[in-house]
């Protein structure tokens, strides 16, 4: 087995990863499955943090559109992250992985609050982070707050692992049966081409700071590890032009 590509990468789950195929709530045993990939990239001494987003429990949108103020129904999806984010550190401390939940908006009853320097402490010890409670602003997405954090931490790649693609496509698949699958391309043309793998102000805060993404299915075992172990799967958005 070879050395892994890179040392410190930001994984981004969707909430809608965590819900398995009832496509709501929280699914034991998917959260299982996914703690155990991380572990195993864990284990290959690689410094894993995790943003976990919200959307299977509720998102700000929703909210918005039933007639709620936009700020509180967003708060209410960064709390939805927390969630998310309590049930997947308890996965991965049962498997005996070490593992530390920042908040971005104070709870200190339930996390730590999220402060930069501590994160990068864990993840030097080997300690998975996860961050939750997106940026802790509303009009945010948890795609942002995992470019953001990439930045903040300098990972040195966001892993984007979706269950319902298994990269980026020219075009919806389900819907355009034309569509093809990009092996690789830069930020500018998902922003020019309105490519929706993650939304413009998370795109261009990758671009920004010259921050590759990988975006592939987490449904087929193992491509958690082998994303971090450089092999090519899914499709590649090159930080740089
Ligand atoms: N959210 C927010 N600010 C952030 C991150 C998230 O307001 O920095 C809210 C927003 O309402 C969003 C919800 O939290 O709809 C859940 O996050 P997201 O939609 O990104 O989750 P995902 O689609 O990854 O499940």
């Amino acid at each position: 087995m070879g050395t892994p590509k890179y040392k410190r990468v930001v994984l981004k789950l969707s909430g809608e990863a965590l819900a398995g195929s009832e496509g709501f709530g929280i699914n034991p045993s998917v959260i299982k499955s996914i703690a155990e990939e991380v572990k195993e990239v864990a284990e290959l001494q690689v410094e894993v943090a995790v943003v976990v987003g919200g959307g299977n429990i509720w998102r700000g949108k929703i909210g918005s559109e039933m007639g709620m103020d936009r700020a509180s129904a967003d708060y209410m999806g960064m709390l939805a992250t927390v969630m998310n984010s309590l049930a997947l550190q308890d996965s991965l401390e049962q498997m005996g992985i070490e593992t530390r939940v920042q908040t971005s908006i104070d709870m200190r009853q339930v996390a730590e609050p999220y402060i930069r320097r501590r994160a990068i402490r864990h993840l030097e010890k080997k300690r998975v982070v996860i961050f939750a409670a997106g940026t802790g602003n509303p009009y945010f997405s948890t795609d942002t707050t995992a470019a953001l954090r990439a930045a903040e931490i300098e990972a040195e790649v966001i892993l984007m692992a979706k269950n319902n693609v298994d990269g980026v496509y020219s075009a919806d698949p389900k819907i355009d049966k034309s569509a093809t699958k990009y092996d690789e391309l830069s930020y500018l043309d998902l922003l020019k081409d309105g490519l929706t793998v993650m939304d413009s102000t998370a795109s261009s805060l990758c671009m920004d700071n010259n921050i590759p993404l990988i975006v592939f299915s987490f449904t087929e075992k193992g491509n958690i590890k082998r994303a971090v172990m450089g092999e090519t799967i899914g499709t590649t958005v090159r930080g740089k032009n």
